[in-house]
């Protein structure tokens, strides 16, 4: 996982007062962003918005369960979840509920960090045929991601 948003966030120039800053949204990138700013900062607080009612992203319905080593990170993100000086709000779809607009104008910075929608097709015969699917589909099933409950996972179907 590369929390490429971090390099970002390094070159903000960050005035002085109270910083209220808004992370959008709770993946990986958006944690780790928020970690490294509770931590070097003590006078910035971080709003968190996620569209799915809990954090973690791919970590938590992507990753697969046998790989525990990674999802482990889970309990770093949650001591971040914990401090005092972040909020989460889950169920909150920006874009939809709330506009980058808005948050802009209530934070000193929003920094977005909604990872990757949607999946890319390969452009390879068969791809099309039944019991192919996405790896974004499959492990959404097998971990339970809400938007994936009505995959039906079927036996490859050879022409
Ligand atoms: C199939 C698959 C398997 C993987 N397996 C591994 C693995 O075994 N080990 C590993 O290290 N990496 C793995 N990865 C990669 C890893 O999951 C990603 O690199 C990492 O999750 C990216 O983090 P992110 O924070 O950028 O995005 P995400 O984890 O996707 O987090 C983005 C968050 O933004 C939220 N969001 C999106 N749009 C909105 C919106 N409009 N409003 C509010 N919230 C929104 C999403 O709900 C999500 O919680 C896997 C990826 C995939 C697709």
């Amino acid at each position: 996982m590369i929390p490429t948003v971090l390099m970002e966030v390094e070159k903000l120039v960050i005035p002085l007062a109270v910083q209220r800053f808004v992370l959008l949204e709770a993946g990986p990138a958006g944690f780790y962003t928020a970690q490294h700013l509770i931590k070097a900062r003590p006078d910035v607080t971080v709003d968190i918005y996620e569209r799915l009612p809990v954090p973690f992203g791919l970590v938590r319905f992507g990753v697969a369960p046998d790989h525990p080593e990674v999802k482990n990170v889970i309990n770093t993100f949650t001591q971040t979840a914990r401090h005092e000086r972040c909020s989460f709000y889950g169920n909150v779809n920006v874009g939809k509920d709330l506009s980058v607009t808005e948050l802009q104008e209530a934070y000193h910075a929003v920094v977005l960090s909604y990872g990757a929608e949607g999946n890319r097709r390969m452009g390879v015969p068969g791809e099309d045929l039944s019991g192919v699917y996405s790896a974004k589909d499959f492990v959404g099933w097998y971990n339970g991601l809400p938007s994936c409950r009505e995959v039906r996972i079927q036996p490859l179907a050879f022409p």
